[in-house]
């Protein structure tokens, strides 16, 4: 018996990298688990792990920055299992330079996917979960966010959105039992931080009082305890996962 048997989720981003590690996480605490990414082909392996846990599996088609995909999303997950208690927005990307060789392109892909795509998602599932009075909803932000950082003025303002739209929909949603926290991740080891130069991973490492990157796996087992009744008295909070790089 898991400790979220019979709940629906629904994870964005869950091709790879943490959004894979949550839904198999999610999948393996007993949750159904409806997959989002921008190619669904891309969900074959989620997907696999998802059923290797026992769980039923639903793969979708979307960009979380566009509104009427989302929307589509979401009624597919009410369509396919009558019901949605958790959502994860995970899906993020990063379009990386310095402030002033920024184009205005980098500035929106980013703040689209990321905060846009957030508000979106949460939007749409709100209506379900105000409905059936409960849900949890888990937004992936991530320290930068916090902290800002030289290169990445577009992310930073995208995060430290997401943890604003989390304290207002938490605040907008929380008498009708839904709750709204967040994860503020440091640097985990993904195909998003495989990219980075030798000497940045170095410069973070020094930084890392625990002395090693993160694993998706070490965010996941976060998101799952504010996905679930562990954390029922928690609502517009932003936990870091950072081996200590950031202390609040
Ligand atoms: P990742 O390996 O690049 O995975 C992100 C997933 O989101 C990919 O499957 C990606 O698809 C998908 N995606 C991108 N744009 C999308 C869109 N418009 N609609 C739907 N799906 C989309 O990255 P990750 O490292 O696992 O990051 C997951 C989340 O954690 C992100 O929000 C990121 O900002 C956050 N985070 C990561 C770190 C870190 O150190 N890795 C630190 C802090 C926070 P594609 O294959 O097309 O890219």
């Amino acid at each position: 018996m898991g400790q979220m048997d019979g709940k629906v989720a629904l994870v964005t981003g869950a091709a790879r990298g943490i959004g894979q590690s949550i839904a198999r996480k999610l999948a393996e605490a007993g949750c159904d688990v409806a997959l989002c990414d921008l190619k669904a082909e891309w969900l074959a392996e989620t997907a696999g792990l998802v059923e290797a846990a026992g769980r039923k599996v639903k793969c979708f088609e979307a960009d979380v920055s566009q509104a009427a995909a989302v929307d589509a999303v979401v009624n597919g997950v009410m369509e396919a299992f009558g019901k949605l208690d958790v959502l994860v927005n995970n899906a993020g990307i990063t379009k990386d330079t310095l402030m002033i060789r920024m184009s205005e392109q980098d500035w929106d892909a980013v703040l689209d996917v990321n905060l846009k795509g957030t508000f979106l998602f949460t939007k749409a599932a709100a209506r379900p979960m105000m409905k059936q009075r409960s849900g949890a909803i888990v937004n992936v932000a991530s320290i930068i966010g916090l902290i800002g950082n030289a290169g990445q003025c577009n992310y930073a303002a995208s995060k430290a959105g997401v943890i604003a739209v989390t304290k207002s929909a938490a605040k907008e949603l929380a008498s009708r039992n839904v709750r709204v926290n967040a994860v503020a991740p440091g640097f985990i080891q993904t195909r998003m931080t495989d990219a980075l130069p030798e000497e940045v991973r170095k410069k973070m490492l020094d930084a890392i009082p625990m002395g090693r990157f993160g694993q998706p796996d070490d965010v996941a087992d976060v998101v799952l305890f504010l996905a679930g009744n562990a954390s029922s008295y928690m609502t517009g909070q932003v936990l870091t996962v950072c081996g200590g790089m950031v202390m609040q």
